[in-house]
């Protein structure tokens, strides 16, 4: 099993690149922002719990968050692999998808890291908000996003490093560069 991590700030294009990851090396792909829009369509408790936060553009608790992953994971896995897109986002998530990942005799085989600009991030999401009708995708909570970003999830860069796992590549560019780029790391893992 070769289980990755996708990471990167608010419209790094973690969702873009998973998808043509899938498609190239059939992993599942686990968005944890997909599954909590899936929940709150549905207006199941969870949904609208997770409604709460996403619209000030704050994170979902962790407890609450760890929960809902491990119950992803086990209704995808055993498989060949899994793209983890959106978890983790802070140091206690990342310490439990180690803890969760060992108890199923698995680890993270390394973690991808999208480096783009914080402007060019901007205007990725402010344009996103045009079609994609997600209430977060507006300037005032994009910018609380990267805030968001910037305190609890960055930290996660030197985490990753000092696990030896991470990887980063330029996010920027034509997607076929960057999902190359992408593929080169995955190949050598
Ligand atoms: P990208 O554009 O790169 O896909 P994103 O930050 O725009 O990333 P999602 O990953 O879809 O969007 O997440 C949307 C929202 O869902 C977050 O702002 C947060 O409120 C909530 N969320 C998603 N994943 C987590 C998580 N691991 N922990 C806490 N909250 C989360
Ligand atoms: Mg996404």
């Amino acid at each position: 099993m070769k289980n990755l991590v996708i990471f990167g700030a608010p419209g790094s294009g973690k969702g873009t690149q998973s998808d043509l990851l899938v498609a190239k090396y059939g992993f599942k792909h686990i968005s944890t922002g997909d599954v909590l829009r899936g929940e709150i369509k549905k207006g199941s408790e969870l949904g609208q719990t997770a409604k709460s936060y996403i619209d000030k553009g704050q994170l979902i608790p962790d407890s609450l968050m760890i929960d809902i992953l491990a119950a992803t994971y086990d209704a995808l896995c055993p498989c060949e692999g899994v793209i983890f897109d959106g978890f983790p986002r802070t140091i206690p998530q990342a310490e439990a998808l180690k803890s969760m990942l060992a108890e199923r005799h698995t680890q993270v085989a390394g973690m991808l890291e999208l480096q783009v600009p914080n402007d060019m991030l901007m205007e990725r999401l402010i344009n996103r908000g045009k079609t994609s009708g997600r209430a977060d995708d507006n300037e005032e909570t994009i910018r609380k996003r990267l805030t968001v970003y910037e305190d609890q999830t960055k930290p996660l860069i030197a985490w990753y490093e000092k696990e030896g796992l991470r990887h980063a590549v330029k996010g920027y560019g034509a997607l076929e560069e960057i999902n190359a780029a992408l593929c080169e790391v995955i190949d050598s893992l």
